[in-house]
């Protein structure tokens, strides 16, 4: 962390500061004198400091961070990204999982569909909404707790783990109970209570970035999360909010590198929630194994036009088989198990 104090900033307000850092007992500050500047190095335990008002401290024009805010989920002392064990599979570096499954949980013959249109096309996991965060209030908003019921007879009948989103800290242990992923949707990436609570459940953890997030609040999230024990945490890229219309959200396929370079935590792609049209499914879905994710997320959906949430977005069975033979020929060709 650098410190830089007014160009008039007096001794006493330099020393102020510095007996400020040196009270954490984590850190130390030296003093550099320029001609223009006087620059207060902080070296030791900076996250103390950054604890403290400095910015507000009379004298400093403004603070400078040098290391990162996020500790837990970053890269630094970790050789390769992580693996995350999920029921009888995982998701990490050495293969590339697809997760595919309904928007939302409509009804038990609509779901098992899907669930076996997902085992058909060789997925890993199955996804599938039983509490949906739906723009309007007037929108289908799931079948709850009925909806944790099916998914669970889908895993009897398909094999497949589960995914599926908790929106609420009420409802965790509900959806815990079933889920072999809980899932943290976008609009929810920062309600922090939910975040403690889903980790203290224990179980693997897919966060969704928040569709106004950057890629550091994004880790700070996971950091939440972390940092309350649990690190069984996948990232998932869904896309941004920006100018452009012609897609639902920008697929921010950078934050994929981005990520590799800040964190050991593995990261997917959610093609369907990003494009919002299914024409737009596969290139992304592609895309992702090209620049290196470690598996994406894909609506499926036996009559899409009946759909009750983001039927436009949904593939059909067929569909899904078909882009899943070309992920699997392209993974390979990338090194990685499918
Ligand atoms: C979903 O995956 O069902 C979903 C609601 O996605 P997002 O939170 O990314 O909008
Ligand atoms: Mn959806």
């Amino acid at each position: 962390m650098l410190i830089i104090m007014h160009k008039d900033a007096t001794a006493d307000q330099i020393a102020h500061v510095l007996e400020k850092i040196h009270s954490t007992g984590a850190a130390e500050g030296f003093v550099s004198r320029g001609e223009l500047h006087t620059v207060i190095g902080v070296v030791g335990d900076p996250g103390q400091v950054a604890e403290l008002p400095i910015a507000a401290m009379a004298g400093v024009e403004r603070v400078a961070r040098v290391s990162k805010p996020f500790k837990l989920v970053a890269h630094t002392g970790h050789d390769a990204t992580s693996t995350i064990p999920v029921a009888t599979t995982s998701i990490g570096p050495e293969t590339f999982t697809i997760i595919a499954g309904p928007c939302a949980v409509e009804s038990e013959e609509q779901t098992l569909a899907a669930a076996h249109a997902a085992k058909d096309a060789g997925a890993h996991l199955l996804r599938g909404g039983a509490y949906k965060p739906r723009t309007s209030p007037y929108s289908f908003q799931g079948l709850e707790e009925e909806g944790l019921r099916i998914l669970d007879l889908a895993r009897t009948e398909t094999g497949l783990p589960i995914v599926t989103e908790v929106m609420d800290s009420r409802d965790v242990e509900k959806v815990a109970a079933v889920a072999d992923m809980l899932q943290i949707g976008t609009r929810n990436m920062s309600n922090f209570t939910l975040l403690k609570e889903v980790s203290l459940a224990g179980k693997p953890i897919l966060l969704k970035r928040g569709m106004t997030a950057t890629i550091e609040e994004w880790l700070m999230a996971a950091e939440h999360i972390a940092k309350n024990g649990n690190l069984k945490i996948v990232l998932c890229e869904r896309g941004i909010r920006t100018f452009e219309t012609a897609t639902r959200n920008t697929l921010d396929i950078s934050s994929i590198p981005v990520i590799r370079e800040e964190s050991h935590l593995p990261v997917i792609i959610d093609p369907s929630h990003a494009a919002g049209r299914k024409s737009l499914v596969a290139p992304l879905s592609l895309a992702a194994v090209a620049i290196g994710a470690d598996g994406v997320m894909i609506d499926v959906h036996c009559e899409p036009e009946k759909a009750l949430a983001d039927g436009p977005q949904a593939l059909i069975p067929q569909e899904l088989k078909e882009l899943a033979g070309d992920i699997r020929a392209l993974a390979d060709h990338v090194g990685r198990r499918y």
